[in-house]
């Protein structure tokens, strides 16, 4: 860290600026914003400059002496050597300056900033790229809204009542969070802060009223971090604790609250780490505790998830909970194998099954599965791969039709596996694919020649 980041009081201080031009005129306008009064010097001052309000003009070059009861300086004059005098001369009686695109005349540092006053964020890159500073502004500019600012003021207003009736810090911090995300949140961001008051009034009336644990049960797709929605992001960093299993991959997992107790209750095929009672259990009895849970699950929750299981438990136990989809593996994979799941020449239906086998057995509707211009997605199909190409052929399929495995689709060890369904059997036996892994049968598969672009680096 090359500087200390801090937020200055200057409310009715004196601040100088050096310099009578429109950049001089800006610096001015941020002292101002920030309550200062400020001097001006400079031999010539530009009339929108010494028009603003509680400015006061100095109309002479800079001498010593105009330092005189001034907290701040900001040289922002054409004349280097007279910024670097305004600079030494302010050094020497330790007052912090700035002098404008010359950082090593500088003893701090103006940030980027971005106002939702009272809440404030600075941005810096210690003047190694302005730009990418601004660039880096910009974007947050639209993920905070203005309406941020009502929303740090109503808190400020209720801070003190807030500490008194919640005496326990750590429920207190939950208080709040709930309530800057919540139903109240909003009716402050929407301008009705009459109700606002009212809906927290009642809050904080019964302890009970704080908002209990919660289970967000999250689809995290299918391996790429990237393909993440916002949604399950931002619940991610809210979680204090993370349930996931294996099919969600370690970079994302490493993006929920740095803090958040993690737990795995990974399940493999015919080795259940836990089953899935135990894991319904599981999320009832963080959720008792007052925990916000992620229950982190590969690909969309709904999709041959359990999702609805785990909540079904969830909802007979009274516990809140929301779900956010998420990409599911036969999206994802195909997009990143260059297989269209659909395609006017080749398949304008899709159908999503799972192969997994009971009893040695793949108990499928093969007669709709064999269709023709259909596309199949397999989940969890490999190890009945032969029953799956055996049957589809004996219930019509041409044995010439496409078919492929892709392993670990959309991670940097995905591996795209083609055949026949004549020959895929054999191929795999031999190319011994990796789980997790998706098959994808149909005429589609032709255009992955064409359009696949996704070529990870360790294949
Ligand atoms: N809910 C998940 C599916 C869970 S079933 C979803 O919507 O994607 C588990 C199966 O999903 C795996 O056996 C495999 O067939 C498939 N799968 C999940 N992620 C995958 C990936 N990255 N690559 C290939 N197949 C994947």
């Amino acid at each position: 860290m090359d500087f200390l980041p801090i937020f200055l009081n200057i409310k009715d201080k004196r601040c100088l600026v050096a310099g009578g031009g429109e950049v001089a005129r800006r610096k001015a306008g941020v002292l101002l914003g920030a309550g200062a009064r400020v001097r001006v010097v400079a031999p010539q001052i530009n009339a929108a400059l010494a028009e603003l309000p509680r400015v006061e003009s100095i109309v002479a070059r800079f001498e010593a002496q105009h330092l005189e009861g001034v907290t701040l300086v900001i040289a922002a004059t054409n004349d280097r050597a007279v910024n670097r005098q305004v600079s030494e001369s302010a050094r020497a009686r330790n007052i912090p300056v700035n002098v404008v695109d010359d950082p090593e005349l500088c003893s701090f540092i103006l940030p980027a900033i971005l106002d939702r006053s009272p809440l404030m964020v600075a941005f810096s890159s210690g003047g190694a790229s302005p730009v990418l500073t601004r660039m880096l502004r910009g974007k947050l500019e639209t993920m905070i809204p203005q309406g941020y600012s009502r929303l740090a003021a109503f808190a400020e207003r209720f801070r003190e009542l807030v500490k008194q009736r919640v005496a326990n810090p750590a429920k207190r911090r939950i208080f709040w969070e709930n309530m800057l995300d919540g139903a109240v949140a909003e009716k402050v961001l929407v301008g009705d802060e009459g109700s606002a008051e009212t809906m927290l009034q009642q809050m904080l009336e019964n302890e009970d009223n704080i908002q209990r644990g919660e289970v967000y049960l999250v689809g995290a797709g299918p391996g790429d971090p990237d393909l993440l929605t916002f949604r399950a992001l931002r619940l991610m960093q809210k979680a204090d604790v993370v349930v996931y299993d294996n099919l969600v991959s370690a970079p994302i997992v490493e993006m929920a609250r740095r803090d958040a107790q993690r737990i795995f209750v990974g399940k493999k095929r015919a080795d259940h780490t836990m089953r899935q009672e135990e894991i319904n259990e599981l999320l009832v009895r963080l959720a008792r505790e007052g925990k916000r849970v992620l229950r982190l699950k590969g690909g969309d929750p709904f999709i041959f998830g359990r999702g609805g299981e785990e909540i079904e438990t969830l909802a007979a136990q009274g516990i809140p909970f929301q779900v956010v989809p998420g990409i599911t593996a036969a999206s994802g994979v195909a997009s990143y194998a260059g297989i269209p799941l659909t395609h006017r020449d080749h398949a304008q239906s899709c159908m999503f099954v799972t192969g997994h086998l009971k009893d040695g057995t793949m108990n499928l509707d093969w007669d709709a599965l064999a269709r023709p211009k259909q596309t199949v997605v397999v989940y969890m199909g490999l190890h009945g791969l032969d029953i799956l190409c055996a049957e589809l052929i004996k219930h019509g399929m041409p044995d010439s039709t496409l078919i492929a495995i892709v392993q670990q689709g959309t991670t940097q060890n995905q591996r795209v596996i083609t055949g026949t369904l004549a020959t895929l059997p054999g191929i795999a036996e031999r190319e011994q694919p990796q789980a997790p892994t998706l098959i994808i049968v149909g005429g589609v598969v032709t255009l992955r020649e064409k359009l696949a672009w996704f070529h990870p680096q360790k294949s």
